[in-house]
């Protein structure tokens, strides 16, 4: 057995946990659960070999700091799963998908920019003044939970608040 040999019982044990958490959080696993404990494999495997929770559908460079982004799950996830209906690996699929209400269609394009641009990026906005945050901030009106993202997540993740109890605070 090599060091990233990961056992059923490990693929089990995270397949579960991951699952309990979505669905606390209002998101959802693949339906598909052998395919799902691929990627959760991939997961394990990445952790063995980096240290982190790599995406298992991407390259990791091996440097966290580097990676923090497409660390499981990604900064792209919530977005991916508004508009497409999944995650770029497909691991967390959306209400809809996951009940058989809308059919997911093929790959979905690769939101994480070139290593470069990421970098180039990084280096010119060390800091940002309110007026060019990237990302709009949304406040649930039910427990005053904050997050910057294109639009509010579908269910709060801390009082359970569906979308429409959020508005835009800056
Ligand atoms: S694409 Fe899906 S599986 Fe990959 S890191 Fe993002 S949330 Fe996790």
């Amino acid at each position: 057995m090599s060091s990233t040999d990961i056992s059923a019982e490990e693929v089990d044990r995270l397949y579960e946990r991951l699952n309990k958490e979505a669905e606390e959080g209002g998101y959802h696993l693949n339906p598909d659960v052998e395919f799902a404990k691929d990627l959760i494999r991939g997961i394990l495997t990445n952790e063995k070999r980096y240290g982190y929770w790599g995406c298992p559908c991407r390259l990791a460079c091996g440097r966290k700091e580097e990676d923090l982004d497409i660390i499981c799950p990604c900064d792209y996830r919530d977005t991916d799963l508004s508009e497409h209906g999944m995650c770029y690996c497909a691991l967390y699929v959306s209400e809809a998908v996951e009940k058989g209400e809308k059919e997911l269609t093929g790959s979905i394009p690769e939101r994480r920019r070139p290593a470069k641009e990421r970098k180039k990026a990084k280096s010119e906005h060390p800091r940002k003044s309110v007026s060019s945050l990237p990302l709009p901030v949304w406040r649930c009106k039910v427990c005053g939970y904050l997050c910057a993202r294109e639009e509010p997540p579908e269910v709060c993740p801390v009082c359970k608040a569906k979308k429409e109890r959020f508005e835009r605070f800056m």
